[in-house]
């Protein structure tokens, strides 16, 4: 469904513009973003169609999608854009407003991705960074699947690629601090 604003204005299009501090008006609908990123096959809607729906005030819709929540935010597709668009902070505008106005998508995978972002934030707040081998065990006992790649486990510790242990960063009381002013802000929205 179309929502236009009571001056039957864009509201959509206003918002994530604000949000992201992009344009999305700009996009012509070329496709190059859908040929780069690595995704977009297993999105909902690629990201041309996901500007499009911006374009056209498809709130809802949008929302529902899973696209924003399997963008990697990696930038492949706006350093191909010829219109310079921002793309992964439209998808990061439409994921935050979709959170602030709870819709979310229910699917299994959204859910895991969700936990992901969870379990990952909590790693820096703890420790200032990621902390692989705790994140993955989190991960696996949250989305109740223990066995998940463990398989691969002794050949990654063997090879030092997963440390066993993490060591705090200096600056992880000021990344606490950060956090609790961000959680402040939020509450106080
Ligand atoms: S590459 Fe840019 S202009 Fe082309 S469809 Fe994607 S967002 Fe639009
Ligand atoms: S930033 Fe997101 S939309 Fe763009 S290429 Fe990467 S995953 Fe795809």
């Amino acid at each position: 469904m179309i929502t236009l604003g009571s001056q039957g204005k864009n509201t959509f299009l206003e918002d994530v513009n604000l949000k992201s501090g992009a344009n999305v008006l700009e996009c012509y609908q070329c496709g190059k973003c859908v040929g780069t990123c690595p995704v977009s096959q297993y999105m909902d809607f690629p990201p041309r169609e996901i500007m499009q729906m911006v374009k056209l005030g498809l709130r809802n819709e949008c929302y529902m999608a899973n696209s924003h929540w399997f963008c990697l935010t990696c930038s492949a597709c706006s350093g191909r854009c010829p219109r310079e668009i921002d793309i992964p902070a439209v998808m990061e505008a439409v994921r935050h407003l979709a959170i602030d106005e709870n819709y979310i998508n229910d699917s299994k995978k959204v859910k895991e991705i969700r936990k992901f972002h969870e379990i990952f934030l909590d790693m820096i707040k703890r420790y200032g960074r990621n902390y692989e081998l705790r994140m993955m065990a989190e991960f696996n006992i949250r989305t109740r699947n223990l066995f998940k790649d463990m398989h691969l486990a002794p050949k990654a510790l063997l090879k030092g690629k997963i440390p066993l242990g993490v060591k705090p960063l200096k600056s992880a009381k000021a990344i606490k601090r950060m956090f609790a002013i961000a959680e402040k802000l939020e509450k106080n929205k």
